[in-house]
């Protein structure tokens, strides 16, 4: 069943569900207070925000299905390269409010300078958003450091903007009647990373014995019929499943030694819809810190050669 469509809860499930994850994860871990908070915080406005574009129309786009699954079939993403036209000022006031929650947070004056840069235009809202949804990351650090911003915040903070419009594409775009070249083509995706954006798994999901990849900007979900490196497919002795604290054996890390590469592998009753990854990811950050302290890390996002795209 490689991609696997799933359904988005009511917004007031999706929130109570949150509060439930936030309240356990404070008992066991009262240390983590204040990342929760801000936590809570960017993800009611990511909420909030995906109500918005939920509600509205999404950007026309002339991506027909079959030449997305010719896309999928070469292995590219169906996003990747693509001109997606944004809803510029809805986004962009969203972008200052997440700057603002950020600096409210705890992040101070190096959030509300990137703040003041998008609302007085020395950043391009458009270009930024742009580039997070292509996943193009060199672009964006690069900008930011050009104009003596944090590039880690405004990575973040274009991320958490374009996010809930990653996500109502990749759900409108993936849908498709069984039986038709891009059910197919989706039904074929066994890659590490994204079949809608390209970005690396952020973690692994398991439910019922079947270990979904989650991607944790526009929420896909996939499961490759190999038991390998998510990152360069090693499938032999150099890839290791291994559970840090042997009393929860429910939470794993994936490591290679072929790349140096880890994922967090967990196990769950139900899989989480958007954008409550970002809680199951700061569930898992022992693991984060686990994989570390063994030198593991996680490799840059994927860039993809796109080519000029065919006619018709
Ligand atoms: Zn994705
Ligand atoms: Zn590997």
């Amino acid at each position: 069943m490689p991609y696997l469509p799933v359904a988005q809860p009511p917004r007031h499930e999706l929130v109570a569900s949150a509060e439930r994850r936030w309240q356990v994860l404070t008992d066991a871990r009262p240390d983590l207070r204040p990342a929760v908070e801000l936590q809570r915080g960017l993800l009611t406005l990511v909420i909030d925000l995906a109500a918005t574009i939920d509600g509205g129309r999404l950007p026309r786009l002339s991506l027909p299905p079959k030449y997305l699954a010719a896309k999928l079939t070469r292995g590219v993403p169906i996003l990747a390269g693509e001109p997606i036209p944004l809803p510029a000022q809805l986004l962009k006031s969203s972008l200052v409010r997440f700057c603002d929650e950020l600096a409210a947070g705890g992040a101070g004056e190096v959030a509300r300078h990137i703040g003041v840069a998008i609302d007085t235009g020395r950043i391009d809202a458009g270009s930024l958003l742009t580039a997070s949804l292509s996943r193009d990351e060199n672009t964006i650090r690069i900008g930011a450091a050009h104009l003596d911003l944090a590039p880690d915040l405004t990575w973040l903070v274009a991320e958490l903007t374009v996010g809930p419009l990653a996500h109502a594409l990749q759900r409108t775009l993936f849908t498709t009647a069984p039986g038709t070249p891009l059910a197919d083509a989706l039904a074929a995706w066994n890659r590490g990373y994204c079949p809608a954006c390209g970005s690396w798994g952020a973690l692994a999901e398991v439910v019922g014995g079947h270990r979904l990849l989650r991607c944790a900007f526009c929420a896909a979900t996939w499961e490759r019929t190999i038991y390998a490196c998510v990152y360069c497919d090693e499938e032999g002795e150099a890839f290791v499943t291994a559970a840090p604290d042997q009393e929860r054996t429910d939470r794993r890390i994936e490591v290679c030694s072929s790349c140096g590469s880890y994922l967090k592998t967990i196990d769950v009753d139900e899989i989480s819809p958007f954008p409550l990854i970002a809680i199951a990811d700061m569930e898992t950050m022992d693991l984060d810190v686990a994989a570390m302290e063994h030198h593991y890390g996680r490799p840059p996002l994927k860039a993809f050669k796109t080519g000029p795209r065919a006619k018709g």
